[in-house]
């Protein structure tokens, strides 16, 4: 049975590549979208396609990036909706793709901030391609957000239409200019001239302004005075999801997915934590949430009784997460062993995300930090591993073996990273020195 980092894995490698071509030519329906979705939402929570079993965390928080709070897996609809956006995009581009060509023969496009506008008898695949656009859809309206231009000669951008000043388009923030504008369709480098190499600009009204617009024009001239016009520069459609402002499909899909709803946890390098196997680190992603299969977690979804909910190690408290893995009696002499052996003295956090925030802080340099990373998820990972050996396979509550075993695969993650460390579980039994000079010659 493959465990769920494997199963992450496969279903961004295999499940959501299988319909990629399709995905990039037509507007995928609603029901497949859904179909599809099932389909790798049974697989990553049971492991198979048909089997229905308790999805652990609701579906538009998984398909998230990771910073966000997800597992980065991405959603179909998202996927989708991104690589039909690329034809919008590439239609901007100055090349002559024949696609490009023939599209421009047969709808003579026209621009407004980089969306198009195709005349005459519009075909189902371009009639989908333009929907995902909508303005009145909430993702319509975040991709519109994201077009921007950056100005050169600005002979090819829209003075009052495209946003290529701040984040909206001059008619928008000034409504009464645009109105009585004299060329409300004119490009930026229409709007002015050059006067012995100085850019002028000169906005030309069909009536005289009145005061309040007077007030108004000398803010827009406020705002325009510190445009740098370009001569002989090509204006540049941007993408502002990306540092470079060229457009990528992988940047559109997590636009749209964290888009979608909003997290209310930041999941950072405290939950991925570097060096780490991927099944413990999707094991403490669920274990910040709260929805690691505790048995108050089993009771809470009718799998238990009440009566059955009770802590493994000390039976007279819940199980939940955090009971589990810091406030039982055991689990807190789990930490206090941890911290002792590297000689800190620290109150434990409250919660389990504040656990893994507050634990990096607690000692100094970057080697040391990621260490100590990497005990605290081998602490919470080993508690889980004991606890379900009591569980399954009779075992009993031994602190030394716990201890022990947190260390001993401390000993193989870090050699897994770095060769040169040979120190093993033994060796960092019986003192956190050679760990501590290990991060300070690597520092
Ligand atoms: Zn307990």
């Amino acid at each position: 049975m493959l465990s769920m980092a494997g199963r992450i894995c496969l279903i961004k490698s295999v499940l959501s590549s299988l319909p990629v071509y399709y995905m990039s030519s037509f507007l995928m329906p609603k029901g497949v979208c859904n179909l599809l979705t099932s389909i790798q939402r049974r697989f990553l929570w049971s492991g198979v396609a048909k089997q229905k079993k308790i999805c652990k965390v609701q579906w538009r928080f998984v398909v998230k990036a990771r910073k966000e709070g997800g597992l980065g897996l991405g959603s179909l609809m998202s996927k989708n909706i991104s690589m039909l956006f690329k034809w919008i995009w590439r239609l901007n581009l100055p090349d002559h793709a024949l696609w490009k060509q023939v599209t421009t023969h047969f709808y003579s496009p026209t621009f407004e901030n980089g969306i198009p506008k195709l005349h005459g008898h519009i075909s189902p695949f371009w009639k989908d391609v333009l929907s995902i656009l909508d303005p009145n859809s909430v993702i319509g309206l975040v991709l519109r957000e994201n077009i921007k231009f950056k100005i050169g000669d600005g002979s090819s951008i829209l003075f009052w239409s495209d946003v290529w000043i701040g984040s909206n388009a001059l008619r928008s923030i000034f409504p009464k200019l645009y109105q009585i504008s004299t060329f409300r369709n004119g490009l930026v480098n229409g709007m002015g001239q050059w006067v012995n190499d100085q850019w002028r600009w000169n906005l030309v009204w069909r009536r005289k302004l009145l005061s309040y617009e007077e007030q108004q024009y000398h803010h827009l001239l406020s705002m325009l005075e510190p445009t740098i016009i370009r001569q002989g520069k090509d204006d540049k459609l941007i993408w502002s999801c990306n540092s470079d402002g060229s457009f990528s499909v992988k940047s559109c899909c997590t636009l749209i997915d964290n888009t979608s709803s909003a997290t209310d946890k930041v999941f950072e390098a405290n939950v991925w934590i570097k060096g780490a196997p991927p099944k413990v680190q999707v094991f403490l992603w669920l274990a910040v949430q709260d929805k690691v299969s505790t048995r108050a977690f089993l009771h809470q979804r009718t799998v238990l009784s009440a009566t059955q909910a009770s802590c493994v190690f000390c039976s007279s408290n819940l199980e939940t997460s955090e009971h589990l893995f810091i406030h039982c009696n055991f689990s807190r002499s789990v930490w206090m062993k941890v911290l002792d052996w590297w000689g800190i003295q620290c109150c434990l956090p409250r919660t389990i995300d504040l656990l893994l925030l507050q634990w990096p802080e607690m000692v100094h340099g970057k080697f040391q930090r990621s260490a100590w990373r990497l005990i605290s998820s081998s602490t919470i990972w080993g508690i889980w591993l004991l606890r379900n050996k009591i569980v399954f396979e009779e075992g009993t509550i031994n602190l030394f073996d716990c201890f022990f075993t947190i260390l001993h695969r401390v000993a193989i993650w870090l050699h897994s990273q770095d060769s040169n460390f040979n120190y093993t579980g033994n060796d960092l039994l019986r003192s956190s020195d050679g760990i501590k000079l290990w991060c300070n010659k690597k520092s």
